[in-house]
């Protein structure tokens, strides 16, 4: 007689968000953002299969400046696919305000222009990696906001890698720092990312939603950054209203006295602490 096993088809993985004041808005984002895992129905004649990884979304923060009222704050921007924000980069280069931008070999391709004007401030611009193909560095299967992850240790080793080589291909110093598209692994995925070489760029700051806040939220996010916050935004998105937002955020921030830097400007920076 054969245990009645469930035929469970799906079952929601409990999400760890390591930055909750910066969750993203849940309204703003497509329906398959649960994060559900298809599994297929288990039958007695079936091995088991394993359990679907449990997916982190890592925290990176500054250390605290030791001087009362120093703010201190880190401007880290996805460029994923797509173009540029001009909005968001005019006041990066008028302001001549550093900021980190991770890019993927897509948004490379595509945007020849601005990666010569980005190489062109090395004072300003720090680049890191954000992976081949915006695949999210996950090493099963799964769905991700509606993205399929990598879904396997090679398809994680491919992304990596692949932006990086991009990265060095088009005249860029080889990156240090490594943000997987939708900024969520698994476990295993991120000592293989570290084991490969890379930091993982984690936040404090949710600046736009994924691109996809109103400007007025997405300004207030940034406006009323912290010291020691490591703000995510988006550079590549300039039809989304977003972008508008986070550069009046950035002008406030300015306005509060913050001093800017890149991930590479903070020596101690460690992301040592993100899978405990
Ligand atoms: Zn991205």
């Amino acid at each position: 007689m054969t245990p009645l096993l469930p035929a469970l088809s799906a079952f929601l993985l409990t999400l760890s968000l390591a930055a909750p004041a910066a969750a993203l808005d849940p309204t703003q984002l497509p329906p398959q953002s649960r994060s559900v895992v298809q599994e297929p129905a288990r039958g007695a004649h079936q091995p088991p299969v394993p359990r679907a990884a449990k997916l982190l979304e890592p925290a990176l923060h500054l250390p605290k400046s030791q001087t009362p009222g120093v703010l201190r704050v880190a401007l880290t921007f996805d460029a994923c696919m797509g173009e540029v924000d001009q909005r968001i980069l005019s006041v990066l280069l008028s302001e001549r305000i550093p900021a980190t931008i991770f890019v993927t070999a897509r948004w490379l391709r595509r945007n020849p222009q601005t990666l010569a004007l980005f190489k062109a401030h090395p004072e300003l611009f720090e680049l890191e990696n954000h992976g081949e193909n915006h695949v999210p560095a996950v090493d099963q299967p799964m769905q991700i906001y509606g993205i399929a992850a990598a879904g396997s240790p090679q398809a994680v080793e491919q992304e990596v890698a692949g932006g990086a080589s991009a990265m060095q291909a088009a005249g860029v110093d080889r990156p240090h720092w490594f943000r997987g598209a939708t900024a969520k692994y698994d476990v295993s995925a991120m000592m293989q990312i570290r084991a490969m070489g890379f930091r993982i760029a984690g936040y404090s700051v949710n600046g736009d939603g994924g691109s996809l806040l109103g400007a007025a939220l997405s300004e207030k996010h940034i406006a009323n950054a912290r010291d020691g916050d490591v703000v995510l935004a988006h550079i590549n998105q300039p039809t989304h209203a977003a972008g508008e937002g986070v550069a009046r955020g950035i002008l406030a921030l300015k306005r509060r006295g913050a001093t800017f830097v890149r991930l590479s400007d903070v020596p101690d920076l460690s992301d040592e602490t993100l899978t405990h």
